[in-house]
């Protein structure tokens, strides 16, 4: 008899419809012997709708209020698992709900922003050891001071994937809308594909870099603790094979590529006119990482008169505060200028096959000069390149990129 964590995302459970059929699914999954947890998130839109409430209350609730915001916020997930619950109780499967603070997920005490630092499920296993069904609430959990905390957006995936870690279940099964990750984002890539398995460390750098289906930190979970994450679409009665996330053995990939993510609200930062020298970098770096601000790219040249030009990267919100930092340092080291470039799309490219491949810099930037796409920064992991783009290339950055690496075609 395996033990199955099964998650439940917000359109899932959005309606009462949509909660009897979740509840039919876990009570055939049940009668076919599985011990179950099933993790929920707030019905369909309610976790927005309790922000707006709050902000109609009061002005910035996130950095004035936030105790209070996670008691709200942890209250939508209570809605939902109390529904689910009383839908599988009606099917004559005992079945009961828990709070995260219950299921005695222990969280750091940053609220709205928490992370999970151990996971007791003392009496989740007492639970199930009875034969219930437990149904706990996603995104949320409580400190060691016991103040109820929310794990951030979208955090319920890594309820599940953490509870999947902690009770040594054999998978986590993650519902959603969609059935499957796919090769890029299939509203922008018409002729995307589904990928039907996928090497944990591709799946955080999609997951980081912009693709919505997953949580980075339930992958980050997955992986360091081996559990096998499968997404589903909960709208299918055959769950159409999905996308297994687990580790991919060597001699597997047949691609360089695995899939494109990308995002948009990308800044360039050009500190041009510094000192030679690693200290200004440093200098940058350093009042940038104490002022909280992360930066992406980096990148360094010399000019031919001696001065040094330096290039970083940044999320758009953090505009404000970088560019103030790069201001002041460029006038304390007497530099020349800051240039600002915003509205940029950062593009990833992502495949473990990628790695001691020569020629894939090459086929980018063949494919983007191709559609006179300009490439204005560029990164590279071991298993990612990243280019940006402006900002309304990106969908065919993504389109040419995809046809020019072949993801869209039958795969051997
Ligand atoms: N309900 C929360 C949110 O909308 C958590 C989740 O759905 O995972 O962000
Ligand atoms: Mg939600």
């Amino acid at each position: 008899m395996a033990l199955i964590v099964q998650k439940y995302g917000g359109t899932s459970v959005g309606t009462p419809a949509r909660i009897q059929r979740v509840a039919d699914r876990v009570a055939r999954e049940r009668r076919a012997g599985h011990e179950l947890v099933v993790v929920v998130s707030a019905m369909a839109d309610t976790t927005d709708e309790l922000l707006a409430l709050a902000e109609r209350i009061s002005a910035e609730p996130r950095r004035r209020h936030p105790r209070e915001l996670d008691m709200l916020l942890t209250a939508g997930e209570r809605i939902a698992m109390a529904l689910l619950a009383m839908a599988i109780r009606d099917r004559d499967v005992e079945a009961i709900s828990l709070t995260g603070s219950q299921a005695a997920i222990i969280t750091d005490n940053v609220h709205t922003g928490a992370r999970i630092e151990e996971v007791r499920a003392t009496r989740v296993r007492e639970e199930l050891k009875r034969g219930r069904v437990v149904i706990v609430a996603g995104f949320q959990g409580v400190s060691r001071e016991r103040e109820v905390t929310t794990l951030g957006r979208g955090g319920s995936d890594t309820t599940a994937v953490a509870l999947a870690a902690a009770l040594g279940a054999e998978r986590c099964d993650i519902f959603t809308d969609v059935d499957g990750v796919y090769t890029a984002d299939p509203r922008r890539v018409p002729s995307a594909r589904r990928i039907p398995l996928i090497d944990f460390q591709e799946m955080v750098e999609l997951a980081t870099s912009g693709a919505q289906v997953l949580h980075p930190r339930a992958v980050e979970i997955g992986a360091r603790f081996h559990v096998p994450i499968r997404v589903l679409s909960s709208f299918r009665d055959d769950d159409g094979g999905g996308t297994l996330i687990t580790r991919k053995e060597h001699g597997m990939e047949h691609l360089a590529l695995t899939g494109l993510a990308s995002e948009s609200g990308h800044v360039r930062l050009v500190l041009r006119g510094l000192p030679v020298g690693m200290g200004a970098t440093a200098e940058v770096l350093t009042r940038l990482a104490d002022a909280g601000v992360s930066v992406d790219i980096v990148e360094q040249a010399d000019r031919a008169d001696g001065r040094r030009q330096l290039q970083i990267t940044v999320r758009e919100d953090a505009l404000a505060e970088a560019k103030q930092i790069c201001e002041r340092l460029i006038a304390d080291l007497e530099g020349e200028r800051l240039e600002v470039q915003p509205g940029l799309a950062r593009i990833a490219l992502v495949g473990s096959g990628m790695h001691d491949r020569p020629g894939v810099y090459a086929q980018i930037f063949r494919a983007l000069i191709a559609a006179g796409i300009e490439v204005h920064a560029l990164s590279a992991s071991a298993i990612s390149i990243a280019v940006l783009v402006d900002a309304e290339r990106e969908q065919e950055a993504l389109r040419v990129l995809h046809h020019a690496f072949g993801l869209g075609e039958e795969q051997p």
